[in-house]
């Protein structure tokens, strides 16, 4: 099976305020296939967030490897895109504007770049939003956009960093099912999807396999698979069986 990503052996140490190194990654092992949705759960602090900056070419790794279609990483590679938990849009720039940033950074043309933009929004269900600033949008509107912006460089590997976790629990069960949908549906043509969690039913709900990090410092700890057809019912004795078990 080809691999989309892959880690071998992958640690990370930051400093403290008192200068000594804290290992926040240790001997990460971890593979996204093509056609998996993977979901990273672990504790807050644990290294969640730094293993997928690791993914996105955000931060080094200080030892180990880390491979994008059986290439190095070494900074933010076209195909990988990544959505944040606080959404990151820049409040200054409209919806449309937002969407159409990482494709004025690929050098697509303006007329293909409005049309790209455009067709995510409605996409994502935000047809006719593009005018509008992000204040201006609820929160689960704001995460709409970051999806539409990710998803408008057409990428091969999504990310999703707490995507649903800023928002309300109905708001951020609304967004999942939809994105389950669009890959579902192949509406979109990403080939993995690496979601982190802290959320267990989000994981379970969402992923062919979960990872579970260990804290201090982060090491792959467990892993469990969920051979389950998607869409799943939370409230099924099958999801609700696995919620207890992870
Ligand atoms: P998680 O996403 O699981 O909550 P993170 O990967 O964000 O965990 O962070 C793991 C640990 O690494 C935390 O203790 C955090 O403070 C620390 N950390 C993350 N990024 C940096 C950084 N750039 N500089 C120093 N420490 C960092
Ligand atoms: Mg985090």
């Amino acid at each position: 099976m080809s691999m989309l990503i892959e880690l071998n052996n992958v640690s990370k140490a930051f400093r403290k305020t008192d200068g000594a190194p804290r290992t926040v990654l240790e001997g990460v092992n971890f593979v996204l296939a093509q056609g998996e949705i993977v979901a990273l759960l672990g504790k807050s602090g644990s290294g969640k967030s730094t293993l997928l900056r690791i993914i996105a070419g955000l931060v080094a790794a200080d030892s180990g490897t880390a491979a994008y279609n059986g290439r190095p990483i070494n900074g933010p590679a076209r195909g990988i895109a990544m959505v944040f938990q606080s959404f990151a849009l820049f409040p200054w720039l409209t919806v449309q504007q937002n969407v159409e940033l990482g494709l004025e950074a690929q050098g697509m043309a303006p007329a293909e770049r409005r049309a790209r933009a455009e067709a995510m929004l409605e996409l994502i269900g935000l047809a006719g939003f593009g005018g509008a600033l992000p204040r201006e949008l609820s929160g689960g509107m704001r995460q709409r956009v970051g999806i539409a912006r990710a998803l408008a460089t057409q990428p091969d590997v999504l990310l999703m960093d707490e995507a649903f976790s800023a928002l309300d629990v109905l708001t951020g069960e609304t967004l999942r099912d939809d994105i389950l949908e669009l890959w579902g549906e192949k509406r979109i043509p990403t080939r993995g999807i690496l979601i982190v969690s802290h959320n267990i039913e989000e994981a379970v709900m969402m992923s062919d396999r979960i990872i579970i990090l260990s804290s201090d410092p982060g090491r792959i700890r467990d892993e469990v698979r969920i051979d389950l057809p998607r869409p799943r019912n939370a409230d099924s004795p099958e999801v609700r069986a696995l919620v207890d078990h992870v």
